[in-house]
């Protein structure tokens, strides 16, 4: 089988569509061998990916995407070859569910005030034991005939500087680097061109996570275009860090995202996956 690999994507169990077992079935349709599972802020699909990948021969490596701050901006870092169970790793999950659910609660409130009532009930419903995210709102908000597209709800309601926004204090940045560490795993910086930095600022940013234990960056994400993989590819180089390629699939009502559908990591860089042994 030709080594096909996809360190970035999400289930039900945070804001994917599909549970853990068909997110595996599909990849396994798309000829992926390797596969992490990185749900935002938690590990609870994981048990049931590695059996569904046992039963299609595909490799699951242990993931999560956690939200952090860094300069009071939120970066998500993906943690790859994790051991989900050390306790200290889920003690900071834990802290990050709360946050999650206190942060839904003021967005629900914010729309109660924009004339939109029920968000919270709606919200908690979609997501049920899994985390709530902005994309359950947004879907609540397109269901509820409030916007038409789940862009239109974050840029009328969800987005940075919309009436629905709250900003958040996740997990300090060099905190999420520590517990990915300690938990055997490799600190990835995700979609690095993502969040707009100015280079200045994308340096400084890289310089910290480095300092902190991050190891590795995002080359390759689902939407690349070969420029933005040569820019990812600059600051890998240049920091020294490992290149990651994930397609960060969410559903497959998406049809420019798929599962292992992804460019080649160039040939300058060291492939991230070298550090799982
Ligand atoms: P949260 O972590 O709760 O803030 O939710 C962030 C998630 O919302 C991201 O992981 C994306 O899946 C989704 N998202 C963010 N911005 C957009 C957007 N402009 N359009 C659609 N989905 C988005
Ligand atoms: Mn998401
Ligand atoms: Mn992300
Ligand atoms: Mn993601």
């Amino acid at each position: 089988m030709t080594f096909k690999i996809d360190l970035h994507c999400h289930s039900l169990v945070s804001d994917g569509a599909l549970s853990p077992s068909q997110l595996i079935e599909r990849a396994a349709g798309q000829l992926v061998t390797d596969i992490a599972l990185t749900d935002h802020d938690t590990t609870d699909g994981l048990a049931e990916a590695k059996s569904a990948a046992q039963q299609h021969g595909i490799n699951l490596i242990h993931g999560i995407e956690l939200s952090t701050s860094w300069n009071n901006k939120c970066f998500h870092v993906v943690g790859a070859n994790i051991d989900p169970d050390f306790p200290p790793f889920q003690e900071g999950i834990k802290e990050l569910r709360k946050i999650r659910n206190d942060r839904a609660e003021k967005m629900a409130a914010k729309l109660a005030k924009k004339g939109i009532p029920d968000a919270m009930t709606a919200v908690t419903k979609k997501a049920g034991l899994g985390m709530i995210t902005r994309t359950h709102f947004a879907d609540f908000l397109v269901g509820g005939g409030y916007v038409t597209t789940m862009q239109g709800a974050f840029d009328q309601y969800l987005a940075k500087g919309k009436p629905a926004f709250v900003s958040t204090r996740w997990t300090e940045l060099e905190c999420a680097i520590s517990w990915i560490t300690e938990a055997g795993g490799v600190a990835i910086l995700a979609h690095p061109l993502r969040y707009k930095l100015t280079a200045s600022w994308l340096r400084r940013l890289l310089t910290a996570f480095k300092a902190t234990g991050g190891l590795g960056i995002e080359v390759v994400t689902g939407r690349n275009n070969p420029d933005e993989i040569r820019k990812a590819s600059y600051f890998a180089e240049k920091f020294e860090l490992y290149g990651s390629v994930g397609s960060d699939f969410h559903s497959p009502k998406n049809p420019w995202v798929e599962l292992g559908r992804l460019a080649p990591l160039p040939n300058n860089i060291k492939p991230v996956w070298e550090l799982f042994g």
